[in-house]
């Protein structure tokens, strides 16, 4: 037992040792550099697990940009309430997860330029009563969010005390096993967790609307004006509209 316990524990020695020497400085691989992406990889249809890989829409994208900027990638799986803390503490070089910009954020971190519109909406029971978001307002009313993110601070500023989990996913279950009334998160990922429930629908009313963007460590600004750079040519030569139409207007299986 004892003998196991002293293996288990070398062994998280060594996972930490690899994850904190993987982040940060871009080495050496084959003569080429890696930048390291920050992201939660529970948020459809922009970063997702799918064969033991994260793909998605913020992958394809940051993809391309590095590929252009002459690195290779590698993505670091977290909480979102890390993602950009890792950038601020230069234990990764960018976080890509569908990131809101905020002005709160943008004194921590700098944002590249928005590749991308959203909004925070409401999922509740198909035959609920709560039709509208001024019925939220209910002190009765349980609302679910994901932890640290726009909806959260959304919930938390505008209605009451919301319910925290680690991802919108888990939100979902909670609503599901009737442990709350509501749900609040970003919207493509709304549609993708209502497709799989049927129980569940999606109020017709956002409650805001927001923009994507990657973000940076402010000191990275050659770093940002190259992301920026590229950003714009995906825009000129339709290549980001197409990893949009890719993902968005896929149709649910
Ligand atoms: N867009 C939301 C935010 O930035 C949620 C992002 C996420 O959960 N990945 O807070």
């Amino acid at each position: 037992m004892k003998r196991s316990l002293a293996l288990l524990s070398t062994a998280i020695l060594c996972c930490s040792a690899l994850f904190l020497t993987g982040c940060g400085d871009n080495q050496a691989n084959g003569g080429k550099k890696v930048l390291k992406m920050a992201t939660e990889a529970t948020f459809p249809p922009y970063e997702y697990f799918e064969n033991g890989k994260v793909c998605g829409i913020d992958v394809d994208i940051v993809t391309e940009i590095t590929k252009n900027l002459g690195y290779d990638l590698e993505v670091v799986d977290m909480k979102f309430d890390s993602v950009i803390l890792s950038v601020q503490t230069s234990k990764c070089d960018i976080a890509a997860s569908g990131i809101t910009v905020t002005e709160d954020r943008k004194k921590q971190i700098n944002f590249t330029h928005p590749y991308v519109t959203a909004a925070q909406v409401i999922i509740v029971p198909k035959e609920s009563k709560i039709a509208k978001p001024e019925d939220l307002k209910d002190e009765k009313i349980r609302i679910a969010v994901q932890q640290g993110t726009t909806g959260d601070s959304y919930v938390a500023t505008n209605l009451h005390e919301p319910l925290r989990y680690d991802n919108a996913g888990l939100a979902v279950a909670a609503l599901l096993a009737a442990k709350c009334e509501a749900v609040v998160c970003d919207s493509e990922p709304a549609k993708v967790h209502v497709s799989k429930h049927p129980e569940v629908k999606i109020l017709p009313i956002a409650l805001t609307s927001e923009e994507y963007a990657f973000a940076l460590n402010k000191k990275d600004t050659e770093l940002l004006d190259g992301f920026n750079k590229e950003l714009i040519k995906m825009r000129e030569n339709g290549k980001l509209q197409a990893i949009l139409d890719k993902y968005l207007n896929a149709k649910p299986e």
